[in-house]
């Protein structure tokens, strides 16, 4: 299984990510980062299958999969 990392201080809680994901494994956090935004975290009990959709549309590049 692939690993997602995502900066959370790049991250800007735009969700644009989340419905790219093919095994809905993104969601939003109540945590903020340190400009004061909710940041999109991994859901752990989930798959990645590497595809990088999510790495692709992210608009800040806060995302980077590792396979
Ligand atoms: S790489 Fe693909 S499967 Fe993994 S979290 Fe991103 S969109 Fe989902
Ligand atoms: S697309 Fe990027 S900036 Fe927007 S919520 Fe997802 S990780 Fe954060």
């Amino acid at each position: 299984m692939a690993r997602v990392s995502i900066d959370e201080g790049l991250c800007k809680g735009c969700e644009l990510c989340i419905p790219f994901c093919p095994h809905d494994s993104l969601t939003i956090s109540r945590h903020l980062n340190e400009h004061g935004l909710s940041t999109v975290y991994f859901k752990e009990d989930h798959p990645c299958s590497g595809c990088k959709y999510c790495a692709v549309m992210c608009p800040e590049a806060a995302i980077e999969i590792f396979k």
